[in-house]
């Protein structure tokens, strides 16, 4: 099976797309996905549909080393539901590149290993919770990740990004209603036994319920 027909590749891995023409355009989906529910599904599928994007790549984070990681679920189980849930669009597909990476994850090592994957004509957006994206460019390195990607911060309406000297054109925000699911209520719905269909794709209830995730606190 090539990596094209199963939409996952491995170690940021720039795979030829259905019609044998290169992506010109990529998105970088950039989260824990702890776990991946429709907030995420839609936020990608309105930010590829605003930014003419050829194709999302959704990348879970291997080693968050920001949480507490005794309360983060196991990478391979947010992989394979990360998978699950992209599975059935055409556009998206799953990279292992920090699951595979060995350390903390950062976003500079995601961004330089696949600029290196795609070459330099591909225009790279980097997409994930607006949040978030405040905590990486708080970091060092900030004019390298700049000229690695433009970054695309989601959330629900009425956020601002509060850091108000970043620079022109190099950040945008988009307001997804959809965002109002979070993966925290997920996890917490599961644990009191509360129904979580329709809020993440059926196939990810199953899989939580199959393998017993986040029963416990
Ligand atoms: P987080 O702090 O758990 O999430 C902050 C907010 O953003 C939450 O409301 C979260 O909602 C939302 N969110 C997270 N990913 C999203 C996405 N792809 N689309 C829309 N909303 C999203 O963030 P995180 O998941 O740990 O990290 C997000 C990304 O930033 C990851 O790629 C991570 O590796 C990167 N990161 C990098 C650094 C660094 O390099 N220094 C530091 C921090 C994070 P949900 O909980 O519902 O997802």
């Amino acid at each position: 099976m090539t990596q094209q027909a199963t939409g996952v590749s491995h170690g940021g891995s720039a795979p030829a797309r259905r019609d044998g023409s290169a992506p010109t355009r990529v998105g970088i989906m950039g989260g824990t996905f702890d776990p991946i529910h429709h907030g995420h599904l839609v936020a990608a599928s309105e930010v590829a549909h605003l930014f003419g994007l050829d194709e999302v790549v959704f990348v879970p984070t291997g080693h968050p080393w920001q949480k507490d990681l005794d309360k983060v679920t196991p990478s391979e189980d947010r992989y394979l539901m990360t998978v699950i849930a992209t599975a059935e669009n055409p556009q998206f597909r799953v990279d292992r590149i920090e699951i595979d990476r060995s350390g903390p994850t950062y976003t500079l090592d995601t961004l330089r290993q696949m600029r290196a994957a795609y070459g330099p004509d591909v225009e790279l957006f980097f997409i994930t919770g607006a949040d978030a994206l405040g905590a990486i460019l708080s970091w060092h390195n900030v004019d390298e990740l700049f000229d690695l990607a433009h970054f695309v911060g989601c959330n629900r309406p009425g956020h601002h990004l509060s850091d108000t000297g970043l620079p022109e054109g190099k950040v945008s925000l988009v307001e997804v209603p959809a965002l109002a699911i979070s993966s925290t209520e997920c996890r917490e719905r599961v644990r009191k036994g509360e129904p979580i269909w329709y809020l993440v794709p059926d196939g990810i209830v199953r899989y939580i319920h199959k393998t017993g995730l986040y029963l416990e606190p």
